[in-house]
């Protein structure tokens, strides 16, 4: 770089910083607020002053509060007065697109689902889909959070998302090729939008509300009708060029002859998905017709013949665990699957798989469920926009935000 760069070049090192250490303090708060400004000093090895900066520009901009009730409050900002998340001003959108139901909620600054809404989409066409959607988010804005500044909206979806242009590059099982998702929803919604694959959106859930271990290292798989995973080490999510990292889809598995989209036979999708799984016990007659919820519900009431079928499949599950922790040695792996919370006895034969199959693992410690077990799918798009608050608190989230309000009331 030239010298005449050097001037901005480290104002951008000085707003770097400032953003980074405002993000320690938020996140200091989110895990152990309310939290006296002194703690947070001590937790992230900041100055007592540069806390009590980033405090007031974090209350300015609504994202903490003084919990000053709890005592008489003899002057404003006084070091031993706790702070907290101020939960109440703001809303994130969220938008989850599986492959037969989207699922949009409101979730407060926490990771709270306040409202989730799902709306069944069979037949629908990408933009009449996201059209819909928009008009869903703002019937939950005004009904639920009417008094609450929304923040933008984050979305997930499964198959191949670009977060950098927000585009849907390929979902074959939504049919989707190229759509530009976050541009079609911030025309309709107005608001700020983001879009990630949700394999990461989960990892990025977890890091911020869910499993303490997932912040040093994490993979997540994800098992739906679409299957993905996602690894993220220190706090930063992998996702290589044009976001592809986490297509396990085609792993194959053993002692599956099941035929794939792709041509062959065993791959971990074909194999393991729900579309599969209702397909296999409408077959055999346990249910009428194809139906995952259906078949999931028989076995959560303690149908043997469902409950064997989910357990069969858990072992398949197992094998792609123990494949993913051999290769990347995570902390932690959080299988998200929806049978996991309703069928007693899936998670531990995951882990026998993964026993069986690793080297020396305490399966036990390492292999677990989600933590937002009923509200993953909406906790998924929540976290692709809570992520960036989180990341960088002081950054353009909230100030395009506040440019918008500032433009709306002009
Ligand atoms: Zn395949």
């Amino acid at each position: 770089m030239t010298a005449g760069a050097d001037g901005p070049q480290r104002t951008d090192a000085r707003g770097a910083r400032r953003s980074a250490s405002a993000s320690a303090v938020l996140r200091a708060v989110l895990d152990d607020g309310p939290i006296a400004r002194s703690t947070v000093a001590r937790r992230t090895g900041l100055s007592a002053a540069a806390v009590t900066g980033h405090t007031a520009e974090l209350m300015q901009r609504g994202l903490l509060r003084e919990l000053s009730e709890a005592e008489p409050r003899r002057s404003v900002g006084r070091p031993h007065v706790p702070v907290d998340l101020d939960t109440g001003r703001h809303v994130a959108g969220a938008l989850h697109l599986a492959v037969h139901h989207a699922t949009v909620a409101l979730l407060d600054v926490r990771g709270n689902v306040l409202v989730q809404h799902e709306e069944p989409h069979d037949g629908l066409a990408a933009e009449d889909l996201l059209a819909r959607a928009a008009e869903i988010l703002d019937d939950l804005l005004l009904g639920h959070a009417p008094d609450r500044e929304p923040l933008g909206l984050g979305v997930a979806t499964g198959g191949w998302v670009d977060r950098a242009s927000g585009t849907v590059v390929d979902h074959p099982l939504l049919g989707w090729r190229d759509v530009p998702v976050r541009d079609l929803l911030a025309a309709s919604t107005g608001l700020t939008v983001a879009v990630d694959g949700h394999a990461r959106s989960l990892v990025h859930a977890e890091q911020l509300f869910g499993h303490p271990r997932a912040r040093d290292s994490v993979v997540q798989l994800f098992t739906g009708n679409v299957v993905d995973a996602a690894f993220a080490t220190g706090g930063a999510v992998h996702h290589g060029p044009r976001s592809a990292a986490g297509a396990v889809a085609h792993l194959p598995v053993d002692d599956s002859t099941e035929a794939c989209r792709c041509g062959r036979t065993g791959c971990l999708e074909a194999t393991v998905s729900e579309a599969t799984l209702a397909r296999k016990a409408a077959e055999s007659g346990l249910i009428a017709r194809p139906d995952f919820p259906e078949l999931l519900a028989l076995a959560t009431r303690g149908d043997s013949a469902a409950v064997r079928m989910f357990h069969d499949r858990a072992r398949l599950i197992g094998q792609a665990a123990a494949l993913l922790l051999d290769v990347l040695n995570p902390a932690v792996l959080v299988v998200v699957d929806r049978s996991i919370a309703g069928v007693p006895g899936c998670l531990p034969a995951i882990r026998d798989e993964v026993r069986a199959r690793s080297r020396g693992l305490d399966t036990a410690e390492t292999v677990v469920g989600t933590s937002f077990p009923g509200t993953e799918l909406a906790t998924a798009g929540g976290a692709v926009l809570l992520d960036l608050l989180y990341d960088d608190p002081l950054g353009p989230l909230l100030t395009e935000l506040s440019h918008t309000s500032l433009i709306g009331t002009a």
